[in-house]
């Protein structure tokens, strides 16, 4: 079996995958708990949970899945100082490593159907705000494995800090990151998970406004790449009350090409062991003879 582990900004989740891609003793941990010594974390795991021939990683940031290097961890910079080499040596194992986004991607991919689109677009609003470039029938990694760091563009004339280091990204507006401080500051009343549906709310339009912002960015990568099927997933769209139809008309609202319409949109399922699947999807591909 394959051990499939997601590494998200606030959860880790990981378990063992089989050939028909059922998941086996499933753990969700917080990440910041793990940061600070992942080997042994991963050793634990895979002594308690035999039969493991793989383990694959994905990250929420940049790393290079040929040389198995992480690169950039804005949210989860410990990350960054974790020898992949190191780790296969110890625990004695294959260890495979991508962007989390790629992984939550092709099961999303699979379950919407999208296997003959050529072009697709994937927008993870989760902690922070994930992207996935496929064209023509590959994923778009660029000349040094960051491309689609769609959550770290600017907004012009910004100086909101983001955990990456710059200043003004969008993340620090569209997010969960952010959700989380407009609950704090405005809405601390009711619990977060019910942000969506204090629709009556005096602050309620600084939801709006971030699916707002969220709907133009879509748009403005709809046109960029003149791609008219997209994913929307991530934890967020999956809030209670969460407006779906807001944000498709909004999207459409910045739609400017009419030859892009209709736009498809595909809504992500939520399940919390997707990326654990999705890793263990990319292992198989990789054992294929
Ligand atoms: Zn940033």
């Amino acid at each position: 079996m394959i051990c499939g582990v997601d590494i998200g900004g606030t959860y880790t989740r990981i378990g063992r995958v089989d050939a028909a891609f059922n998941v086996h003793d499933f753990k969700r941990v917080k990440t910041a708990s793990i940061v600070d010594d992942f080997s042994a974390f991963l050793q634990a795991y895979i002594q308690t949970h035999a039969h493991v021939s793989r383990i694959v990683m994905g990250f929420p940031g940049v790393v290079n899945p040929h040389t198995k290097t992480v690169l950039k961890i804005a949210n989860q910079p410990h990350l960054e100082s974790l020898d992949i080499q190191a780790l296969e040596t110890f625990l004695n194992l294959p260890i495979d490593i991508n962007k989390d986004t790629y992984h939550l991607f092709m099961v999303d991919q699979k379950a919407g159907h999208l296997k003959t689109q050529p072009n697709i677009l994937g927008f993870y609003l989760g902690t922070g705000l994930g992207h996935v470039i496929y064209l023509n029938h590959q994923i778009h990694y660029g000349d040094t494995y960051a491309a689609a760091e769609l959550g770290h563009q600017a907004f012009r004339h910004s100086q909101a800090q983001c955990p990456c280091g710059l200043k003004g990204c969008f993340e620090t507006k569209v997010s969960g990151h952010y959700l989380t401080h407009v609950h704090a500051t405005y809405f601390n009343n009711i619990p977060f998970a019910e942000l969506f549906k204090a629709t009556e709310h005096p602050h309620y339009e600084m939801l709006t406004d971030m699916l707002d912002a969220f709907a133009f960015i879509i748009a403005s990568q709809m046109h960029i790449l003149n791609v008219s099927h997209i994913i929307i997933g991530g934890g967020v769209p999956h809030m209670t009350d969460f407006p779906t139809s807001y944000l498709t008309q909004k999207i459409h609202s910045y739609i400017r090409h009419e030859a892009l319409k209709p736009i498809s949109i595909y809504w992500a399922d939520a399940r919390p062991e997707k990326g654990v699947i999705g890793a263990a999807m990319a292992g198989y591909q990789k054992e294929l003879p």
